[in-house]
């Protein structure tokens, strides 16, 4: 978490986020924070929407972005088990709560991406 008082986090956010129309937003479902926004959606390996499984057996589905400016990233950039090939991570959360909304990819060529869980966002209608 930032040290920064909540209202300047949020209207980083908003800033980063301004030229989104407000039905465009994508949302923290726990806190409501903007997090990113439907026009920042991007294809990786030339799919939106991921379906993994992990080794225990449990299916993680993201969704990719080009920019999540209401995240923070955290943790060392780890290669082991990157679900992107080519590619390290690092966790992805909520800048306002902390919620693990998903990970954040980079590669040696700095093409970066974050790959967000859609059912721990709220996209308003
Ligand atoms: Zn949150």
């Amino acid at each position: 978490m930032s040290n920064l008082p909540i209202k300047q986090l949020v209207h980083d956010v908003l800033f980063q986020l301004q030229d989104c129309e407000p039905a465009q937003l994508i949302s923290c479902l726990n806190c409501r924070q903007a997090i990113t926004a439907n026009n920042y959606r991007t294809r990786i390996h030339d799919q939106h929407h991921h379906r993994f499984v992990n080794p225990d057996g449990i299916i993680y589905d993201v969704c990719c972005f080009n920019a999540a400016p209401g995240t923070i990233i955290n943790g060392e950039a780890m290669t082991q088990y990157c679900w992107f090939q080519g590619y390290r991570w690092q966790y992805a959360h909520c800048e306002h709560c902390a919620d693990q909304l998903g990970w954040y990819y980079e590669n040696d060529r700095n093409e970066s991406f974050f790959a967000l869980i859609p059912s721990s966002l709220r996209t308003k209608n």
